[in-house]
């Protein structure tokens, strides 16, 4: 069964898509955790950190690589920005397709780890 990210890339699902190339997709996060919270996803169905291999771990260059962009399209490149991604339920992973979360606009404090 498609994951729900795979549905916002066919656009099944209503999302705003701010960026996209032919392995990435990026849509602003339904529960924006700053004033800039931008998911990035590739686009394939890689579950979690721990399914990456050597085959699709191209698409982890594509995501940065996106993040970088977005960023400066944003105008927070300059400022700063996190990108952060969960892995499974003690990582805070809640949709199972990986995706980087980008955050910025405005000063995120320490993890404190
Ligand atoms: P994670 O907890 O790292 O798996 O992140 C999943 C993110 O997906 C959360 O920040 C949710 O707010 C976000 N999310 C869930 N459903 C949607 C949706 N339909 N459109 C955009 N973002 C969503």
């Amino acid at each position: 069964m498609a994951t729900l990210f795979t549905k916002i890339i066919a656009r099944e699902i209503p999302a705003k898509i701010i960026y996209e190339n032919d392995q990435v997709c990026a849509f602003l996060d339904i529960h924006p955790q700053a004033p800039h919270h931008v998911l990035i996803v590739p686009k394939i169905e890689i579950a979690t950190l721990n399914d990456l291999t050597p085959d699709n771990i191209h698409y982890i260059s594509a995501l940065f690589l996106a993040a970088k962009h977005i960023a400066h399209d944003l105008g927070v490149a300059d400022a700063g920005y996190r990108v952060v991604m969960n892995c499974n339920k003690d990582g805070g992973q809640t949709v199972y397709h990986l995706h980087l979360h980008l955050l910025a606009g405005q000063e995120l404090g320490s993890f404190g780890v």
